[in-house]
């Protein structure tokens, strides 16, 4: 589809009622349109409006978020000339916090703000640096936040806009206590923005207890897979997916292949060893500049790059029709990105094959999918690392699973795609 075909069916940015200076940094970013959530949060939050939102990673919910909030922030000017902590967006992981705050170096490029992120596992100093030198936004993990909070460093009586993020990974996660404490801190006069991808109990009241009367906002995880995507299932030791993927490739067919790990670093190791195997192999992720990005999708696109390796996060900007194979060779955490991921093969029309790889850890995972996609993926049992997965030894600090023969499974309960 062409980039005026897909403008003139969607709304653009220009019509969410963002200033010049925030659409300049989208423009900058080449996002063609703004993507559902973007499309129905920005204009309440921006009208001031507290907001609940129930949508995954992915979907372009930090846009959704960080773009109102430095609209308003930069529309109100500094208090007196003097900087205090105006917004505070609380995430539960190092990786998300990092990434929400670069999100808001990029969407802010253009504006007189700053910002800083803190989460724990690093030494404090600098980040006691950045809050005491003055900053208008502060990305931070609940527990190191609490912290700081306690030994007088953050003050949050500023705040004026709050975002609570991945809602229900903070409950998963036991930081829930942690929450609420920090929340007890809060201006009551403020704008509340909620986004989880999952609406349980708890998180319901949670919602109830701090928002009033909220715009609600909900993306529809996409439950099925297309029809055009034939998808196949590998049973593999962690150790032997390399070598699998390796196997694989020698299959010429697999022409544009885009390969998905759930880490950066996951996507770097595995295009060096495709590369090192003479494989044309090309990594696309969050850590990488946009120059780099664009320059790896280039070769992709062109073909000069046979496979690429991305992680999730990157993926959202990957708009390639004609993909010939998606291989996850890590399982993602939330069964809707399998979705996703799939989805970028099998388009306008063409037919495409997603291969998945799941080793003994990933089962419940798959489980997960497969109850999503309400379809048992098809196993390839014949293949030279078969059997690998079983007795693997676990990823350092996790629990064993026991094995568990998928053949035993509930197999008969499930409804196997029609083909
Ligand atoms: P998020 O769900 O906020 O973690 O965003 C996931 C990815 O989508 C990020 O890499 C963003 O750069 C990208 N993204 C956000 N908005 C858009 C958009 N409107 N079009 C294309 N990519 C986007």
């Amino acid at each position: 589809m062409t980039e005026s075909e897909t403008t003139s069916s969607k709304p653009g940015f220009d019509q969410l009622g963002l200033a010049d200076t925030l659409l300049r940094a989208v423009r900058d970013q080449r996002y063609a349109t703004p993507t559902p959530i973007q499309e129905k949060a920005i204009p309440p939050a921006l009208a001031g409006r507290d907001v609940f939102g129930c949508a995954q990673t992915g979907t372009g919910k930090t846009a959704a978020f960080v773009l109102p909030i430095l609209q308003q922030l930069d529309a109100d000017g500094p208090c007196n000339g003097k900087r205090r902590i105006r917004a505070l967006v609380l995430t539960p992981t190092r990786e998300l916090a990092a990434q929400i705050s670069e999100s808001a170096a990029t969407y802010g490029a253009h504006l007189p703000l700053t910002h800083t992120v803190i989460y724990g596992g690093v030494n404090q100093n600098k980040q006691v640096n950045a809050i005491r030198r003055g900053i208008d936004v502060l990305v931070a993990c609940p527990g190191r936040l609490l912290d700081l909070m306690n030994q007088g460093i953050v003050d949050l009586r500023g705040i004026e806009y709050f975002v609570l993020d991945e809602a229900d990974r903070m409950l998963d996660m036991g930081f829930i206590h942690d929450v609420r404490r920090i929340i007890a801190k809060l201006p009551k006069q403020r704008q509340t923005l909620f986004f989880s991808a999952t609406v349980p109990n708890a998180i319901r009241e949670l919602a109830d207890s701090l928002l009033t009367d909220p715009v609600t906002v909900r993306v529809t995880p996409a439950a099925t897979t297309a029809e055009t995507v034939d998808q196949a299932l590998y049973m593999v030791g962690r150790k032997r997916k390399l070598d699998l993927l390796r196997h694989l490739l020698k299959d010429h067919t697999m022409q544009r292949t885009l390969v998905f790990t759930r880490t950066k670093h996951g996507a770097d190791r595995v295009a060096k060893r495709l590369i090192k195997d003479k494989v044309p192999a090309a990594a696309i992720h969050g850590n990488k500049s946009q120059n780099a990005r664009t320059r790896a999708l280039e070769a992709f696109k062109r073909g000069d790059a046979r496979v690429l390796v991305a992680s999730d996060i990157a993926a959202r900007g990957i708009d390639i029709d004609s993909i010939s194979h998606v291989i996850n060779y890590e399982l993602p955490h939330e069964p809707e990105t399998y979705v996703h991921r799939i989805g970028r093969t099998g388009r306008a029309g063409n037919s495409g094959r997603a291969i998945s790889f799941c080793d003994l850890e990933e089962q419940p995972r798959l489980r997960s999918i497969e109850k999503l996609i309400r379809t048992a993926i098809p196993e390839i049992k014949d293949h030279p690392y078969a059997g690998s997965h079983i007795g693997e030894e676990p990823r350092p600090g996790r629990q064993p699973r026991p094995p568990r023969d998928r053949t035993q499974s509930s197999q008969g309960q499930r409804r196997r795609r029609r083909r």
